[in-house]
């Protein structure tokens, strides 16, 4: 059985590898409004979705070439493996204000949180999950592009304090912050309980938190002028640049990483993620690692009854019933997962990971706020 450790600790150099660009890209494009066509040619950049929310970034070609196929979950392109890239935007020279924002949602930002200011700005330094070490590397080797990401985020919330939540014993800091130090402890990297170590309190209405990878995308948008196409991700104890839509195949080709009959192969954390269904399947915004699970190193996650033996209750750092929470969800009962407090669920993972019978509360969690949400019924 394999060991899981909590720790967030780095313990991996600080480079960033890249990728070969793969023969075609699948970008997936479930639930996003399509602005590429099957037998189009795109250029490095091109925009070929949007998010259909108010603040969601839109979404772009990572690699120039010919859109081949479309259908409800994937737009494929095949590469051309040619330079053609879209015209930078002179984003850094625009005053802050409503055209700013526009055009870091253009080029890929997701913009909710610059939306309307706030007193106290919190920059969530701490590497994600157990194995990802995204967020360190990029405080240690990339703080010129994190200082030009910070200063746009401040011109348009105009925070009073801005405080940096960083691991204690770590010397990395980022100008124009105030550090913070807490236990580098799985789970307490997660907004939640970041905001709740570094004010103290659980609810803050006048405090925003952004992730440092957040911080890094606006930054280089901000440098280069160009859409966020690819995301950095730690894989086997190593950091690489992976452009969207890579698909895992690819990767784990590129790394002579072995996938055995009954492995599962996760995107995410170890306690976050989720086995992806196809090695065809392309890496999305916000994936920031991958681990091959080979088979018996966990019990298996399956649809079994709850015997009530408590230990997702004792294990949530919500404070939450997750047992409850995940029978009325698997019963589509959802708005009585409702009022068992499932959006003050932060997905951690814990309660599914310590399950004494393996169910998949998290997947049943996930799956109830995603139909609340595509029914309109909640954010
Ligand atoms: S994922 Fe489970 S343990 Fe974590 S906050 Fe949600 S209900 Fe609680
Ligand atoms: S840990 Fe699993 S079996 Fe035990 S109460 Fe929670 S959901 Fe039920």
């Amino acid at each position: 059985m394999l060991k899981i450790h909590y720790s967030l600790e780095s313990d991996v150099q600080n480079v960033i590898h890249d990728i070969a660009a793969p023969s075609e890209i699948n970008i997936q494009v479930r639930n996003l409004v399509l602005k590429a066509k099957k037998g189009q040619s795109v250029a490095r950049g091109d925009m070929i979705a949007e998010h259909p929310s108010k603040f969601g970034g839109a979404y772009h070609a990572s690699v120039s070439g010919k859109a081949t196929k479309v259908n409800y979950h994937h737009l494929t392109i095949e590469c051309d493996h040619k330079e053609n890239s879209v015209e930078p935007v002179d984003v850094k020279s625009m005053g802050p204000g409503k055209d700013l924002q526009r055009t870091l949602q253009e080029l890929g930002i997701d913009v909710a949180p610059l939306s309307s200011r706030c007193g106290q700005l919190i920059i969530n330094g701490l590497n994600p999950e157990p194995g990802i070490f995204v967020a360190e590397l990029l405080l240690e080797c990339e703080n010129d592009i994190l200082e030009v990401g910070l200063n746009i985020v401040k011109s348009l919330v105009h925070p009073v304090h801005t405080k940096l939540a960083v691991a204690k014993k770590t010397s990395a800091t980022l100008s124009g912050t105030e550090s913070v130090f807490v236990k580098p402890k799985y789970p307490n990297s997660l907004n939640a309980l970041v905001i709740k170590a570094v004010t103290g309190k659980e609810f803050c209405d006048d405090t925003k938190i952004m992730s440092i990878m957040d911080i890094y995308n606006i930054g280089l948008v901000a440098k280069t002028g160009l859409p966020v196409t690819d995301t950095i991700m730690t894989i086997s104890g190593h950091n690489y640049r992976v452009p969207f839509g890579t698909p895992i195949r690819h990767l784990l080709n590129e790394l002579d990483m072995t996938v055995k009959s009954g492995d599962k192969v996760v995107l995410g954390g170890p306690f976050r993620g989720e086995a992806v269904y196809s090695l065809d399947e392309g890496v999305k915004k916000g994936d920031h690692g991958l681990f091959i699970i080979s088979t018996g190193q966990f019990p298996s996650v399956e649809d079994a009854t709850c015997i009530n033996c408590g230990e997702c209750v004792l294990s949530c750092p919500a404070r939450i019933l997750p047992n409850m929470i995940s029978r009325y969800a698997e019963y589509e009962r959802f708005e009585m997962a409702e009022k068992y407090d499932l959006h003050s669920c932060f997905e951690c993972g814990l309660c599914s990971f310590n399950c004494t019978v393996r169910r998949p509360i998290l997947q049943y969690i996930r799956f109830a706020k995603d139909q609340l949400r595509i029914s309109g019924k909640a954010e």
